[in-house]
């Protein structure tokens, strides 16, 4: 329910493209813990460890989780067990699954057709914003990657998957610097023609602010008609936080967060990356905004992860504890 193109599209599904818009909560929060967050990181999980972050994930009321990428394993060695984790997965009627929705990345068709042999319910395709990152990353212009997702979402609803297309490089290029405002909203105005479910606007390189979040989601809020729209902030200079409020001051519904604010620094090794989902549970709840979310569970599920990537978490919730003290 809730999207208005699956009444308009000529493909027929056989599942609900959108989750059911959950009465329980103000805002939904992707959790990216088990991909943007593992991807990068030096510690190589188990197959096990990644289902037992994803099962802990929904207990804790995650409902749309990124689970794996269909990536060439070479590049991401930690993605090669995607196949396996959804396999291990807990099935559509599983007591443990809640009417949580898995997120598989694909970068092209090739990763779709290993995408639609698993249990996934949604593909999360990726447009960089910029010619010189897409290029570098993945070896085509902005345009031809445009083509890719014309290309691929039409196939992915017609096998009755959810489709979401990431912007990265939305707020600055790690090559070309400042990217125009302009530019943002052409890109998102061309894919909300592509009939895609739902566009992410990602800050890869976390140099957002506020400002920035407000002028950015309103030229593209003003070019994608009723696509839903989602927003995917780093932490890397402090910002993060900040511009995730600020996203949900612009109307925005959709956050991403990662548990323990793991990984998303590909850019600068040293630096935070992903906003860390307890901490942005704890500000958007004492905001008032009802994320659905149990903070409690999610701090524990945050120190697992701590111990099973054997080091400390940049997260502070976790470390600082919830306000009021139970
Ligand atoms: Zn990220």
């Amino acid at each position: 329910m809730g999207d208005p193109r699956s009444m308009t599209s000529a493909t027929d599904t056989t599942k609900p493209r959108m989750p059911e818009e959950p009465a329980d909560r103000d805002v939904d929060i992707v959790e990216v813990a088990p991909r943007d967050g593992l991807q990068n990181d030096p510690a190589l999980l188990s197959t096990d460890q990644k289902i037992g972050l994803i099962t802990r994930s929904v207990a804790a009321g995650i409902r749309r989780i990124e689970v794996a990428s269909f990536v060439n394993p070479k590049r991401v060695p930690q993605m090669a067990d995607a196949e396996a984790v959804l396999e291990g997965l807990p099935g559509p009627d599983s007591p443990q699954r809640l009417g949580a929705a898995w997120i598989g990345l694909v970068l092209n068709a090739r990763g779709f057709e290993r995408a639609q042999r698993t249990a996934v319910d949604e593909i999360n395709l990726v447009v960089m914003v910029t010619d010189t990152f897409s290029q570098k990353n993945q070896g085509m212009t902005t345009e031809e990657s445009i083509a890719t997702v014309e290309s691929v979402v039409p196939l992915a609803q017609a096998a009755g998957l959810r489709t979401s297309v990431t912007m990265s490089a939305s707020f600055g290029c790690p090559y070309e610097g400042e990217v125009p405002v302009a530019r943002v909203a052409d890109v998102a105005g061309r894919l909300a023609l592509t009939g895609v479910d739902e566009i992410a606007v990602a800050d890869t390189i976390g140099v957002a602010v506020p400002r920035d979040v407000a002028r950015r989601m309103a030229a593209v809020k003003a070019v994608t008609g009723r696509t839903q729209l989602r927003v995917h902030v780093h932490n890397t200079r402090n910002t993060g936080y900040a511009s995730a409020l600020a996203a949900y001051e612009a109307g925005v519904r959709v956050l991403d967060s990662s548990l323990g604010g793991i990984g998303g620094c590909p850019f600068a090794p040293r630096a935070t990356g992903n906003i860390a989902t307890e901490d942005l549970v704890f500000a958007l709840e004492r905001s008032g905004v009802n994320t659905g979310l149990d903070l409690d569970e999610l701090i524990r599920t945050s120190d697992w992860l701590g111990e099973q990537l054997g080091r400390p978490t940049p997260a502070l919730v976790s470390k600082a504890g919830p306000f009021p003290p139970a």
